[in-house]
C-alpha cells in the first residue's frame, strides 16, 4: 500500500532519470515529456549548467537566515529588477506563496497610506491561483473551495471576458485586480493585449493595483520574459514561481516602488524563502533565459509548432476544436474525450497535462529542439488519426 494521501490522481508510472526533453522511465521506457513539472523545468531535465551551479553551491552553503545578508538574492533580484518593470523583489518558495505575498502587498500598500478598508480583491471566476486558504477562495471555484470553509472574505469575481461584469464588480474597496496574463489551469485562456491595457486604463482611473500572476506563463514560457510586456502594460505587482527555479521550488513577488513602501520591516517573511542554494540556481536560469536570442527561439519555435498544430486541427476538425496559447504554453483544446486522448498520447511515449476546457496542456521545455517538436506532431497526428 501508499502512504501517502489520496489527493492525487497520479498515473500508474514513475521515472529513473531525466535528460533534456525526455523522461525514462522504471520500466524501461523513454517519453518525450511536455509536461515538464507542468512548466517547472524550464531548461529541461538535468542541465549541465544547472547541475554544475547546485553542485558547487551546495558545497558552500545552502541555507541562512533573512536575519542576514544574501548576496546570491540580491544578484538575482536586480537581474529580474534590470530585466522587467520592478524596482524591488521578495523571495518566496512556490506559486500561491508569491499569489498570497502579492495580496499582502497590495492590502498592505493601501493600509499604510491610510485606507485600510481598501482591500478587496478583484479576480476571474474559476481562475487559479494556488491551493493555499487564501488562494482557493481567489479563484472563485467551486470545486477547489468546497469542504473547506468558513470562506476567506475579501475576494470579488467577474467572468473572463466580460467586461461588463468587471465593471459592475469593482467598488471604492477594491484594491486589486488579480488576473493571469494567460489562465493555465484555466485552459490556456489569453487575456488579448487590448483588454490588459483597458485593465490598466480603469486601475489607473479607480486607484486599484494591477496584479499579473506569471507563475506559470511568466519567465519565457510566452516567448517574451513575461506574457504581458507585448501589451506594453506596466503592473504593479507580479507574482512567479513555476519557470525562475527550472525544477528548484522558488517563488517571488515583484513589485513597483510605490507598493513596495508599504514592505516595512517585520511586515513580511519567509523562513525559506530566498535562501544561497535557491537563488544560486535561479541566477543561472535567469542567465540563460533572459537573453534576447534564446527568447527569440522560444519565439520561432513556437510558431513552427503553432502553425502545424493547426495544419492537424484543419485534417482533424472532429478531434481538435482548437489551438491555444502562445509561446511554448500551449493548449488543444478537443472535442474528444480529454483522458483517453491524454492516456493515447502516453502510450505513444509524449507525456502532456490536463487543463480545465477539455483541453490538453503542451508544455515543453523552452530549449527544445525542432525534431523533438517534430516527434510530438507526429504523435499528436497519429492519435487524432485513431480517434477520428
Ligand atoms: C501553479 C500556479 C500557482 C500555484 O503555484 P504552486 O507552486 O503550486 O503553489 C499560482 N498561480 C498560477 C497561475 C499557477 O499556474
Amino acid at each position: 500500500m501508499s502512504y501517502l494521501t489520496k489527493n492525487y490522481n497520479r498515473k500508474k508510472i514513475s521515472f529513473k532519470y531525466g535528460k533534456g526533453s525526455f523522461l525514462y522511465s522504471t520500466n524501461g521506457k523513454k517519453y518525450l515529456d511536455f509536461v515538464q513539472g507542468i512548466a517547472v523545468n524550464s531548461l529541461g531535465h538535468a542541465h549541465p549548467k544547472l547541475i554544475n551551479a547546485i553542485n558547487k553551491q551546495s558545497r558552500k552553503l545552502w541555507h541562512v537566515s533573512n536575519a542576514f545578508q544574501i548576496p546570491e538574492g540580491e544578484i538575482l533580484a536586480k537581474k529580474l529588477a534590470k530585466k522587467t518593470f520592478a524596482d524591488y523583489v521578495m523571495f518566496q518558495n512556490s506559486g500561491a506563496e508569491a499569489t498570497e505575498a502579492a495580496i499582502k502587498v497590495a492590502r498592505r500598500f493601501f493600509y499604510s497610506i491610510g485606507k485600510p478598508k481598501k482591500n478587496r480583491i478583484l479576480c476571474i471566476k474559476n481562475s487559479f491561483h494556488g491551493r493555499t486558504l487564501a488562494a482557493i477562495y481567489a479563484s472563485g471555484s467551486k470545486k477547489m473551495t468546497e469542504g473547506f470553509g468558513p470562506k476567506v472574505t475579501g475576494f470579488d469575481h467577474f467572468d473572463f471576458g466580460n467586461h461588463e461584469s468587471l465593471k459592475k464588480k469593482i467598488t471604492k474597496n477594491t484594491a486589486a485586480i488579480m488576473v493571469e496574463t494567460i489562465m493555465g489551469e484555466g485552459g490556456i485562456k489569453v487575456i488579448p493585449d487590448w483588454c490588459l491595457r483597458e485593465l490598466r486604463k480603469i486601475c489607473n482611473k479607480k486607484n486599484i493595483l494591477l496584479i499579473l500572476d506569471e507563475v506559470q506563463c511568466g519567465i519565457g514560457r510566452s516567448g517574451d520574459f513575461f506574457a504581458f510586456e507585448k501589451s506594453k502594460v506596466k503592473p504593479d505587482i507580479v507574482p512567479i514561481a513555476k519557470g525562475i527555479g527550472g525544477g528548484f521550488p522558488i517563488g517571488a513577488v515583484l513589485m513597483n516602488k510605490k507598493v513596495a513602501s508599504g514592505m516595512t520591516a517585520g511586515t513580511h517573511g519567509s523562513t525559506f524563502g530566498g535562501n544561497p542554494l535557491a537563488m544560486t540556481v535561479g541566477n543561472s536560469v535567469m542567465d540563460i533565459i533572459s537573453n534576447k536570442k534564446f527568447l527569440k527561439n522560444v519565439k520561432s519555435i513556437s510558431e513552427y509548432f503553432l502553425t502545424n498544430l493547426i495544419k492537424i486541427q484543419n485534417e482533424y476538425p472532429n478531434i481538435i476544436k482548437e489551438i491555444r496559447g502562445r509561446g511554448l504554453l500551449i493548449g488543444i483544446q478537443l472535442k474528444t474525450d480529454q483522458a483517453k486522448f491524454i492516456k493515447k498520447l502516453m502510450e505513444n511515449n509524449l507525456l502532456t497535462i490536463r487543463a480545465a476546457e477539455n483541453v490538453v496542456r503542451i508544455l515543453p521545455p523552452l530549449n527544445v529542439k525542432k525534431n523533438e517538436i517534430n516527434q510530438s506532431l507526429k504523435i499528436i497526428k497519429k492519435v487524432c488519426s485513431e480517434l477520428n
